[in-house]
């Protein structure tokens, strides 16, 4: 078997150099990251004794994102991604929790991670509902607590819309009631930093504990690159693993999985040593400037509207009058694009990866799609 014949079986999937993917929240790695990934593709964290330097790497990428988000001395880990973050934030507070503790308040609009880490954590999520802005109810989060609480869980840019949770409301509960919070900024944590008079939600609220954030969505790393950030070392303990046969017996593993990747690691690091603050707030910009002119562009066209005025790069297009969601969703992926489906809208992602042509393009598949709706109906 060549690796020609490999690429032509493979040949029919997406691609992000390709222009036709416009609802993922992961993106074309940025050249450095892909490069230097390439060159530790054989490390494995999950032995420390065979790279300590790594592990010093990891504990140095942990703390520049503990101080983009407002923390001197976090501790925490690079995992998979933010699906694995979410469970371990979980798995912290279940850790930390008295028995009888076992309830999560959070938003309806939770990532699915959140019923997984129940699932296998013996949780139970108390959904809360979202407002007219799609952010849960802070005042249905506060009546929801109670003696079974558990944690509360603050969104930072959701899964669907990019919108983020009242975070300092919920800090105030979290504080009040002695609850462990937890901050899901998969999205949003490499986004709303670099957005000005945008709103808080990282450790300058006191009852912030952790933080997930994704190097492999806006932070331009390679997939399978995931953070989670703890508010002090302390905190991570309860995930405190010893591995005597590995290191001299001194190995310590605090993450889900055994082995895992050095090289994750090196091309975060990596990224963000070589875009600087400075780099990502213009990654930030240029993708945001984009996103404004799409946001027009939609709600000039008649038969679309979006469903929330934007916060970050993620827009919520849906069907005015009686536009049928399902027939423009069918029609719109025949010509090729990749978008994601929800019940009332489509999720574009302004990614890195999205150019204003290929923007402009859909605009114009999408309006010539709506004009043979309207004469054939
Ligand atoms: N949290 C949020 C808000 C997300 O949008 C996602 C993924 O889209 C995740 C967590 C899970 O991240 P991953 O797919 O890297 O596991």
């Amino acid at each position: 078997m060549k690796l020609s014949q490999l690429r032509k079986r493979l040949s029919g999937d997406h691609n992000f150099k390709g222009h036709t993917i416009l609802g993922s929240m992961c993106t074309e790695p940025h050249k450095i990251a892909v490069k230097t990934f390439k060159r530790f593709l054989s490390t494995n964290v999950g032995d420390p004794g065979l790279f300590p330097k790594l592990i010093e790497l990891e504990k140095d990428y942990i703390k520049s994102l503990g101080q983009l988000l407002s923390c001197e001395a976090p501790g925490g880990s690079v995992v998979s991604g933010g699906s694995e973050a979410n469970i371990l934030a979980m798995w912290t507070a279940r850790n930390r929790a008295q028995k009888h503790k076992r309830e999560v308040i959070i938003s309806e609009f939770c990532h699915f991670s959140f019923d997984k880490a129940a699932d296998l954590l013996g949780l139970t999520l108390v959904k809360i509902p979202v407002g007219s802005d799609y952010k849960i109810r802070t005042d249905l989060a506060r009546k929801a607590v109670g003696e079974n609480t558990m944690a509360i869980v603050g969104i930072a840019g959701t899964t669907g819309l990019g919108v983020c949770d009242p975070i300092s409301e919920l800090s105030e509960i979290a504080v009040e009631h002695n609850i462990y919070l937890h901050v899901d900024a998969a999205f949003g944590g490499f986004v709303f930093p670099f957005i000005n008079g945008s709103s808080k939600f990282d450790f300058s609220l006191p009852g912030v504990m952790s933080i997930t954030v994704d190097p492999h969505k806006m932070g331009r790393a390679v997939i399978q690159s995931g953070c989670i950030i703890f508010r002090e070392k302390e905190i991570e303990e309860s995930l405190k693993i010893d591995v005597s046969y590995l290191s001299g017996g001194r190995a310590i593993n605090r993450s889900i999985l055994g082995t895992r990747s050095g090289a994750s690691i090196a091309a975060s690091w990596m990224v963000l040593n070589y875009l600087g603050y400075d780099g990502y707030r213009k990654n930030v910009q240029n993708v945001m400037k984009l996103t404004d002119w799409f946001v027009n562009e939609v709600r000039s066209i008649k038969g679309l509207g979006v469903k929330v005025q934007p916060e970050c790069n993620i827009v919520g297009v849906c069907t005015t009058g009686d536009i049928n969601l399902k027939d423009l969703i069918r029609e719109i992926r025949k010509c090729g694009w990749a978008v994601s489906e929800w019940p009332d809208y489509i999720r574009i992602a302004v990614m890195p990866h999205v150019s204003k042509r290929s923007l402009v393009k859909f605009l114009a598949d999408i309006k010539r799609i709506l004009e043979f709706f309207s004469v054939n109906n």
